[in-house]
């Protein structure tokens, strides 16, 4: 079957007028900063500023929907890791370096979604640490800089209890404060591993979830049974609560660590209550869920960066397309289709976790696009190539642009 030619992109913006990327892989003509229309060898409106999209696949804006952009180092001098091993030593040790770099946590995260607007993330879900140590200093600052940012990427806000929630008393009154003053998620972690009180933990998070009808994403790390019984709990609540479909679990270590019998038996209890599953490949030998039997299953799947040059990792960079490749790599993917997958989760994948309105290449949706230089979504993950261009509701906002 020959290939056909590449179509045109035309794009309308309201702010920066029109732009016409020519010879992309997918033509969208746009108005207020949506697509509008396909063709091929669309005319240029007056004044249209012309890109040449030669070689390169229009994708839809990469999605990092796990992310902590409150306390990266990112733009910072190099931190040389060397926290302890245990969860709780990196907590500690986070504390410290942020407690004596007095790092401004809405001038941190600005950094961070400047590098991830130029990778092309026009979305993304944000864990920011609240606890009674930093109250809602780390909230207030991400929320101010999610103002200033809107019109550049979407931000979605979870209250994060970092240092746990019963162990660390008063935790439950801010989040509930957090999410009052614009938090759109409620967050959570190891509620046996780190609070020893998973029933504590989740009875205070879904009652608030339940007087505030926010969505929950709760960091699950503790691996086999105790992490698959605390899976369990999540979904025990989530049909209680009738909050099926709002629910997600982030790393889900246990699914990567169970025998294939209690595996089948806990996926069923994810589609009950149609919970998404988080994974962002975790690097050295830590469990994964197994990314293509879930997506099989109909298991809703989606992805991030995590913590980006933190205290917790050197590793990560904010890169989406990278993230995809990563997943595919971790995951032993090598044919295109498998490889599309892991792109679905730095997507459509992430953006529906997020309710994201008006997502994806088709008529109507909002232009939010990157242009890159591959042939292929799987091309583009494997050599993640620099991004020519990212548009966010179709105004050009990151990009070195060639016409
Ligand atoms: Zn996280």
């Amino acid at each position: 079957m020959s290939t056909p030619p590449p179509p045109d992109v035309l794009i309308t913006d309201t702010v920066q007028g029109h732009w016409l990327l020519q010879g992309g892989r997918i033509a969208a003509r746009g108005q207020g900063g949506r697509i509008a229309a396909h063709g091929m060898q669309l005319a240029a409106p007056p004044g249209a500023t012309v890109i040449d999209g030669s070689g390169c696949l229009v994708l839809p804006g990469l999605v990092d929907a796990h992310a902590h952009i409150d306390k990266t180092l990112w733009g910072t001098p190099w931190h040389a890791h060397d926290a302890g091993p245990t969860l709780m030593d990196k907590i500690r040790r986070e504390r410290e370096i942020l407690r004596t770099r007095g790092l401004s946590p809405a001038e941190q995260s600005a950094r961070l979604l400047q590098r991830m607007l130029a990778c092309g993330t026009t979305h993304c879900r944000t864990h920011v640490d609240i606890g009674p140590e930093q109250g809602l200093a780390s909230f207030e600052g991400v929320m101010a800089t999610r103002q200033a940012w809107r019109d550049l990427i979407d931000l979605q806000v979870v209250a994060f209890p970092q240092t746990g929630v019963m162990v660390a008393p008063g935790t439950l009154a801010l989040l509930e404060a957090a999410v009052q003053q614009g938090a759109q998620v409620l967050g959570g972690i190891d509620p046996m591993g780190l609070d020893r009180d998973p029933k504590g933990q989740l009875d205070g998070l879904f009652a608030i979830a339940g007087r505030h009808g926010c969505a929950l994403d709760i960091h699950l790390h503790d691996r086999g049974e105790l992490g698959a019984v605390t899976l369990e709990m999540i979904a025990d609540r989530c049909a209680a609560l009738g909050l099926r479909g709002r629910v997600a679990i982030s790393h889900a270590f246990c699914l990567g660590s169970v025998e294939p019998a209690r595996l089948e038996a806990l996926i069923e209890r994810l589609l009950q209550e149609d919970i998404a599953i988080m994974t962002h490949a975790p690097s050295g030998t830590t469990p994964f869920p197994p990314l293509k039997l879930l997506h099989q299953r109909g298991v809703r799947l989606f992805t991030g960066s995590d913590g980006v040059r933190d205290t917790w990792s050197p590793l990560n960079n904010g890169d989406m397309l990278e993230r995809a490749y990563l997943l595919a790599y971790k995951n032993g993917f090598r044919h295109d289709e498998d490889i599309d997958t892991a792109l679905h989760l730095a997507t459509h994948g992430g953006a529906q976790v997020m309710g994201a309105e008006g997502y994806g290449l088709d008529i109507g949706c909002q232009a939010d696009l990157v242009l890159v230089e591959a042939q292929t979504n799987a091309e583009a993950v494997v050599m993640h190539p620099p991004r020519r261009a990212v548009f966010k509701r179709g105004r050009l906002v990151a990009g070195a642009m060639r016409s």
